[in-house]
């Protein structure tokens, strides 16, 4: 463990590469629970959306199908599955990629999907037409955090298992601010955004994030550690929770606007999956496993409903300029 004091994206970083190097956090017995583990229904409905994006595309074929941050490898096994039933012209196109960086999770996830390659990052990705799916990945990705100081910026370092504060003066932020404010910045999603929105308007395809966060950008602290389902010290024991923030919506559109890209959303995530007919599809899971209907049920709605995941979840699409509004973004 280091003794200077540590960036706090530096500090991040480290402590989340050790946190999924060390253990798969998901499930029922696990940390935390993410939306493809709560019902097959998330990934089925994303695997159909996929397929009629790629019909918008003009059907390429081959098509890479990327997936960010996997975890288990369920949202993508439900999506193929769906893809393969319901539109195998797609499912025979798509060449399927990975981007992990855990060495452990990417031995789960090739149990579940065999066919598939992994990359470290992005760019990684081999060339062509392209459709990304990530979900839960950007609130991994580690933040800088800034506060408002006598009139100047300082930035948030690490020592021990306390904050302390340095100067700023480069701050990538307009010099104002409130006394006492706090600024948070993704570097490495704002720079994601910006190469996939270079990438999708020169070689064509769609990016479809779902992740937290408020739908305007604003102050505030939303680093967290989660273990055990519990909050905890994000700054205490590096390693051994979850670390997230909150993901900034409008700076990715921005940024993937600003490279060439067209953006759709941010959406809310209830509204999203209703239009896609997460609940028709829940309800038919239902009535093929009269035993546990109402848990098919229920986890529709948890992923759904505005006081559960249905608000603070948002899905934000960013494609090529020419590509028609994808499913679910439809504005009327
Ligand atoms: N999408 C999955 C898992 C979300 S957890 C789900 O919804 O269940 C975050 C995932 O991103 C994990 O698979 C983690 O190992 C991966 N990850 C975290 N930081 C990463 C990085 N910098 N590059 C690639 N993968 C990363």
């Amino acid at each position: 463990m280091s003794t200077s004091p540590e960036r706090l994206d530096a500090f991040m970083g480290r402590a989340n590469a050790a946190y999924y190097a060390s253990r798969d956090p998901f499930g029922a017995g696990g940390d935390f629970t993410t939306a493809p583990e709560i019902t097959q229904a998330f990934g089925e409905c994303l695997g159909l959306w996929a397929a009629v994006t790629w019909q918008l595309m003009g059907r390429p074929d081959p098509v890479i199908l990327a997936e960010a941050g996997p975890g288990r490898g369920t949202l993508m096994a439900d999506a193929l599955r769906a893809a393969r039933a319901m539109a195998p012209d797609f499912a025979q196109a798509a060449r399927l990629h990975l981007i992990e960086t855990s060495p452990l999770l990417r031995e789960a996830q090739r149990a579940r999907l065999p066919e598939a390659e992994w990359h470290e990052d992005l760019a990684g990705l081999p060339d062509g037409p392209l459709i990304l799916l990530a979900n839960e990945f950007l609130d991994a990705l580690p933040i800088r955090q800034f506060l408002r100081r006598g009139g100047a910026w300082v930035e948030r370092f690490v020592e021990h298992d306390r904050f302390v504060e340095r100067p700023a003066p480069d701050a990538p932020l307009p010099d104002a601010g409130e006394e006492g404010e706090i600024r948070e910045v993704n570097e490495p999603a704002r720079a994601i955004s910006a190469a996939l929105g270079a990438r999708l308007a020169a070689q064509g395809g769609a990016a479809l994030f779902i992740d937290y966060g408020p739908a305007e950008s604003g102050p505030g602290d939303s680093l967290q550690a989660i273990r055990n389902r519990q909050a905890a010290n994000p700054l205490s024991d590096p390693g051994a929770a979850d670390l997230t923030a909150h993901v900034d919506f409008g700076a990715l559109a921005e940024a993937a606007r600003a490279a060439g890209a067209a953006t759709h959303g941010p959406l809310p995530q209830g509204v999203f999956l209703l239009r896609l007919g997460l609940h028709s599809r829940a309800a038919a899971l239902a009535a093929s496993d009269p035993g546990r209907g109402a848990r098919h049920l229920e986890a529709a709605t948890r992923l759904t409903a505005p006081e559960a995941m249905g608000r603070l979840f948002k899905a934000l699409v960013l494609c090529h300029p020419t590509l028609a509004t994808p499913p679910g973004f439809e504005t009327a």
